[in-house]
């Protein structure tokens, strides 16, 4: 055992210092980005928010709503032809990820989609993504699909990335380890990294290989968003703060006939294993919580919220752009009295 004795910070833990600017007016500071990825040859452009791929949230209207500017991770939990059939018809397409899990199952029906309808953008999604076997998945998948970009994760380390970037030939490392909003890893298994500290040594890393790192996880508000891209995070995820919107595909609370709240819980929580996996393991624990969201109406009102955030910010460091964001800031320490315990 041993005890690394640097400290690490949760976006709580830290505020942006703002700088004298001569950032152009808000309206003016671009928040498109343009990524080439080494490992697929591929580009991609626009605003690099993405719909986590959480059963309510990654859902196909919220897809529509996202794009073409902004992405969407699809559940996975459609039926294949339903999928292909968004694919082969339907614009949004271009911004929208197929997702799968670990399973020999989700592969063969990767591939089966796949002939179909050659798929661009595909999501790896592991709770753990430090097993040899998920390497392996991840370098199968590119076997496979050739072109496509491909993002992996979730792993929360600097060698991890490396190791997706370099020998599992991923383009996008998914970063947050016990950092989700109903993600309960870290009170169940101890287990987790504080977000903000995960994303700006993995981004470093990442960027040392001309790779990229999808920051998921742990997002509250608007000020933690630009909190992660100013870690360096070229891509955020959001589950919760998309959650509840009228574009989902959740169980609603009605009050009076009034839609109140949304069902939204953890993907390994009982409520999502019951529904998809017939249960819970008798080795497992569920890591995952159930709650109630609040109803928030259009996602579109939420997403200008956040882009809102974004331009304010840049404006206060004196970045042109939110490339230049992260380049722009200073964290300052600030209420640092415990770490942040997500799921609790
Ligand atoms: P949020 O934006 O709600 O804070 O976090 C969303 C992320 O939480 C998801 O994209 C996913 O990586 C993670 N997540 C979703 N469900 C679970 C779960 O049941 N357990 C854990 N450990 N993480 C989860």
């Amino acid at each position: 055992m041993r005890i690394d004795p640097d400290p690490k910070y949760d976006f709580d833990d830290v505020l942006i210092r703002p700088k004298r600017s001569e950032a152009p007016s808000r309206s003016a500071i671009i928040l498109e980005r343009e990524h080439r990825f080494l490992n697929s040859g591929t580009t991609w452009r626009g605003v690099p928010i993405v719909a986590s791929n959480m059963d309510t949230v990654g859902s196909l209207t919220m897809a529509q709503a996202l794009a073409p500017g902004m992405l969407t991770c699809l559940h996975k939990y459609y039926p294949a032809e339903r999928l292909v059939e968004f694919f082969q018809n339907d614009p949004a397409a271009a911004s929208v990820f197929y997702t799968l899990g670990l399973s020999d199952d989700e592969f063969d029906r990767m591939v089966a989609v796949h002939r179909q309808v050659p798929l661009r953008l595909i999501c790896v999604d592991a709770a753990n993504g430090y097993t040899k076997y998920f390497v392996d998945r991840v370098k199968r998948i590119r076997q496979a699909v050739g072109q496509a970009t491909i993002m992996a994760g979730n792993v929360a380390t600097p060698e991890m990335v490396q190791e997706l970037l370099i020998s599992g030939a991923a383009d996008i490392v998914k970063i947050g380890i016990g950092s989700g909003s109903v993600c309960t890893t870290r009170l169940k298994a101890a287990v987790g990294y504080p977000q903000l500290s995960a994303i700006i040594e993995c981004a470093d890393a990442a960027h040392g290989l001309r790779g990229h790192v999808c920051a998921d996880g742990g997002c509250r508000m608007a000020g933690d968003v630009v909190k992660a891209f100013a870690a360096g995070a070229d891509f955020v995820m959001l589950g919760s703060m998309l959650a509840g919107h009228d574009e989902c595909e959740g169980e609603w609370v009605e009050e009076n006939g009034q839609r109140v709240g949304m069902k939204f819980y953890g993907m390994s929580s009982r409520v999502a294993l019951d529904k998809y996996a017939g249960g819970r393991k008798d080795y497992r624990a569920c890591e995952g919580k159930e709650v109630v969201v609040p109803s928030k109406g259009p996602v579109s009102e939420t997403l200008q919220d956040i882009t809102g955030g974004i331009r304010s910010a840049c404006a206060y460091v004196g970045a042109a752009s939110l490339k230049d964001l992260s380049k722009c800031t200073t964290f300052v320490l600030c209420n640092r009295t415990h770490n942040t315990v997500y799921g609790a």
